[in-house]
């Protein structure tokens, strides 16, 4: 670091940006993805809430093309009318589905229960939702799928694009796009150096990149100390501020395709609209380190370098994510659920009986701190 920088100089100049385009390329610009052969807006939603389907309608009067249903189909009271809606714009949108199942028979069983639901003939976009691994059986249920024209393409979305990268890379045949999480804070600003040169590997490789967790679960850090939560604190105005310039940071990040962002309510989709209208610009980078700076205690950006380094084994950076899913995304379900899937050995785990933390974060996340919320929460 020069002497001559300040800390926040310094990170400003190390959130690595790719240029600031002179023409940015239009949000609802449809882009090839992959070799798909689909067109996909850049920026893309995944609606939740009681009334997903008319968010869903209003959203391609917007321009938006592409939606992630996930959450759709779990409402069962709002079935006829994510069916009536998608009646009216199936022709003009791209819809991604998919689940957790990894056998053959599950994956089929899964696709033909979503089909149904969602009263649609074929999704285009199926997803192998965060599995360990992508086995030939997998891969066997997405060519059956694709060759009944149950599906269109096949995404595999990944907390740990290291390590399922070249797997990916192997099966191109069959995977088309990878969904990985992708933010201001997970480029190479952070200490996941190479995230780019990795994200253009398998771009070159014609497989499309997703972006999750752009939003970074809409900054919010919920610390049990009372010390750290009144450090974490911002005011809703600059909470929306830099939502808005992580926003502009994804939609002109031209390594990423498109980015399904979570939206919860008319409000939330203008709101987003408004923010993508302009382009990414100084005062945004800017304002995206100063966050950077204020966030790195807490936000864990899932770059996999403490991996196995608990002295118990606890999976600190899987946790952080179940926490997110609570504190970030207001979802306590979906983080529960996280947390009742690792083995009982280390649901058992608690860190305030540990005799000193062995995880040292290169991007200064508390880890203990961090950890301990997750069991408070969400054991
Ligand atoms: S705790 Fe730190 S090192 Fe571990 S995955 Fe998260 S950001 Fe990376
Ligand atoms: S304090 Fe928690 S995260 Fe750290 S080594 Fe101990 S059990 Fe693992």
């Amino acid at each position: 670091m020069s002497e001559t920088l300040t800390r926040r100089e310094w990170l400003a100049a190390s959130l690595s940006l790719p240029a600031i385009a002179a023409e940015p390329r239009a949000w609802n610009r449809p882009v090839p993805l992959g070799r798909t052969g689909l067109k996909v807006t850049p920026l893309a939603m995944t609606p939740v809430g009681a009334h997903g389907a008319g968010l869903m309608l209003r959203a391609v009067d917007l321009g938006i093309n592409y939606f992630n249903a996930f959450a759709l189909y779990y409402d069962e009271s709002e079935f006829p009318a994510v069916r009536a809606a998608l009646k009216t714009v199936r022709q003009r949108i791209v819809l991604g589905g998919g689940s957790g199942e990894t056998t053959q028979e599950g994956l089929l069983s899964e696709i033909d229960k979503k089909l149904r639901i969602l009263g649609t003939d074929y999704i285009d976009l199926w997803y192998l939702a965060a599995p360990e691994s992508i086995t030939d059986e997998m891969l066997e249920a997405m060519t059956i799928a694709k060759q009944t024209g149950r599906i269109r393409a096949c995404v595999v979305s990944t907390h740990k694009f290291a390590a399922m990268a070249p797997r990916v890379i192997e099966a191109r045949n069959t995977v088309d796009a990878l969904m990985v999480a992708c933010n201001f804070a997970t480029w190479d600003g952070g200490t996941w150096a190479g995230a780019s040169a990795d994200i253009a590997r398998v771009r070159q490789a014609g497989i499309g990149i997703v972006a999750m967790k752009a939003m970074l679960g809409g900054l919010k850090f919920v610390m049990e100390d009372r010390r750290a939560w009144a450090e974490s604190l911002t005011t809703e105005a600059k909470r929306q501020a830099a939502l808005a310039a992580a926003l502009r940071w994804i939609l002109q990040n031209d390594q990423v395709d498109t980015s399904p962002i979570t939206m919860t309510s008319l409000d939330h989709l203008e709101r987003n609209v408004k923010a993508a209208a302009m382009a990414f610009n100084e005062a945004d980078k800017k304002l995206l380190a100063v966050e950077l700076e204020r966030i790195s205690p807490y936000y864990c950006r899932m770059c996999q370098r403490c991996e196995a380094s608990c002295r118990n084994g606890l999976p600190v950076s899987d946790l952080q994510r179940f926490l997110l899913y609570a504190d970030g995304y207001g979802n306590l379900r979906a983080g529960r659920e996280g947390f009742s899937q690792l083995p009982a050995h280390l649901r058992a785990v608690r860190c305030e009986d540990c005799a000193g933390c062995t995880v040292r974060c290169p991007n200064g996340v508390r880890v203990r701190e961090r950890v301990m919320r997750a069991q408070a929460v969400l054991a």
